[in-house]
Parts: structure tokens; C-alpha cells; sequence
């Protein structure tokens, strides 16, 4: 077996994802990232992630579908041998007042956003008992929160990534596996391209937008240099919740 750590990041293969993927493999973790269609962006992370000297491969699967991802969670086992670290990250907006939001965007985003960090975590668990050791790290957001407007089906969705971390993170310690969750603020990726960045930037203490790399650096302290650090909920958002 390769002495390298492993770390599988859903949606690892653009925006936060990505930068979470290649921020591991420099700290020499063997990466597998999942992606849902965009195959020319996993691509070229895939072949970033090489240049960096570490095993790394793509998985093309639906994380809002169970059986989908523990056929996935099967193959990357098969492929890798281990999995220390999961990031749950993928994640989608379909954003709307209440009033005018249909069950379809209600349930495919706590589908792909919530549902997904159980069809994952599930599988991945038994390896991790086994293992003896794992690192969970769920990507929730400031909105799961604070709430915001137009946006009742994410923040309930990020709310419950909320309770499942510390959940988990209680019935879970005593298997030397620790679960943790990161709520970025605003983060400038392909997500949030439409938004008025310089208006946001004036309500942040930092007064910027936040980077991938900023939410990357995070994980890899989660992963690397936090040994006592469990059931938490880091803020990554320039100061924006205080
Ligand atoms: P992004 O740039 O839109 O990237 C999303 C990633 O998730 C892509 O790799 C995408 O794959 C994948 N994905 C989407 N739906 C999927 C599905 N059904 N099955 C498998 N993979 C799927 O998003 P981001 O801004 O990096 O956000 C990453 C996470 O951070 C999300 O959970 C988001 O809610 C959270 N977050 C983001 C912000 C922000 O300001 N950006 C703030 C707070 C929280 P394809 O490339 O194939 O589509």
C-alpha cells in the first residue's frame, strides 16, 4: 500500500473543490476528485494535480444519487486502497424567493447539497473505522447560518450540514475519526461570478471577496494540524459573521 495519505473532494474539480485538491496533493496526499459533467475542467485539474508528483484520478458520478455514490465510494476504494480524508464539497444554487420556489429546486439542492454528504459519508465510514483514523470535512456555507434571502433551500441545506457535522463528530470521536465543517462567506469561483463582488466587498471587515485557496488553506489545517479539533464550525468568511 502507498504510503501516501488519500483525500477524495466531491466536486474537486473547479473552484473551492479544485483548490482544496491541489492544496492536499502539495502536502503529498494522492487525490480523487469527483466532478458531475464538466469533464475538460476535470481534466485539467487532473493533470495539475500530476505535475505535483502524486496519484490522482477523476470520477465522473451524480453525488445526489445514493446508489451512484457508493458504486464511486467502491471504485475509489478499489483504486486507492485508503481514503484519510473526504470533503464533502460539491454543491449547487438554484436560488428563489420562497414564494415562487418549486419542490424541483427544493429537493435537488438539499439532493445534491445535504442528501450527498450522507450517500458519501456512509461507505466511506466503514473504511475510515477500519482504517482507525479519518478526517470528515463537510463544506457548508455562512448561509446555513444566517440565512438569506432567496436562498430558503440552501441554508437549509447548509444548516443540516451543520448538525450532521457535530452529530457525527460525537458518535464518531471515540473511532479516532474527527468530523468537521467549514462555512466560507463569499468566495469568488464560477458560483458567485454574478454577483456585484465590488458592493459585498464594502460589508466585509477584510473588504475583500474571499479566494478557493483561502477555504483550501483551512482544510489542510483540518487535515494535517488539528488533531484535537472536532464538531466545528469554521467561519472562512473575512470577517463577514462576527
Ligand atoms: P463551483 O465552482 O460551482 O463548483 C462546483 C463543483 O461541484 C464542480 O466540481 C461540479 O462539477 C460539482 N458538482 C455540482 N453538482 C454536482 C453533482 N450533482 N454531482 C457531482 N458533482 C457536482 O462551486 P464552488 O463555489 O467551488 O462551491 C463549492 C462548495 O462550497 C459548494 O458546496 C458551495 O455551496 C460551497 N460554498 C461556496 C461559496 C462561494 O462563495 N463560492 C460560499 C459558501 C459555500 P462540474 O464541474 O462537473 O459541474
Amino acid at each position: 500500500m502507498s504510503e501516501n495519505k488519500v483525500a477524495l473532494i466531491t466536486g474537486g474539480s473547479r473552484g473551492i473543490g479544485k483548490a482544496c485538491a491541489i492544496e492536499l496533493a502539495k502536502a503529498g496526499y494522492n487525490i480523487a476528485i469527483s466532478y458531475a459533467g464538466n469533464e475538460e475542467a476535470a481534466n485539467k485539474t487532473i493533470e495539475e494535480l500530476k505535475a505535483l508528483n502524486i496519484k490522482a484520478k477523476s470520477y465522473k458520478f451524480d453525488v445526489s444519487n445514493k446508489e451512484d455514490c457508493t458504486k464511486a465510494v467502491d471504485e475509489i476504494i478499489k483504486d486507492f486502497e485508503k481514503i484519510n480524508v473526504l470533503v464533502n464539497n460539491a454543491g449547487i444554487t438554484r436560488d428563489g424567493l420562497f414564494l415562487r420556489m418549486n419542490a424541483e429546486n427544493w429537493e435537488s439542492v438539499i439532493n445534491t447539497n445535504l442528501n450527498s454528504a450522507f450517500y458519501m459519508t456512509s461507505p466511506i465510514i466503514k473504511t475510515m473505522i477500519k482504517q482507525r483514523n479519518g478526517c470528515i470535512i463537510n463544506m457548508s456555507s455562512i448561509v446555513g447560518i444566517m440565512g438569506n434571502v432567496g436562498q430558503a433551500n440552501y441554508a437549509a441545506a447548509k444548516a443540516g450540514l451543520i448538525g450532521f457535522t457535530k452529530s457525527l463528530a460525537k458518535e464518531l470521536g471515540s473511532r479516532n475519526i474527527r468530523i468537521n465543517a467549514i462555512a466560507p462567506g463569499f468566495i469568488q469561483t464560477d458560483m458567485t461570478k454574478n454577483l456585484d463582488t465590488e458592493k459585498i466587498a464594502e460589508h466585509i471587515p477584510l473588504k475583500r471577496l474571499g479566494q478557493p485557496e483561502d477555504i483550501a488553506k483551512t482544510v489542510k489545517f483540518l487535515a494535517e494540524d488539528a488533531p484535537y479539533i472536532t464538531g466545528q464550525i469554521i467561519g472562512v468568511d473575512g470577517g463577514l459573521v462576527i
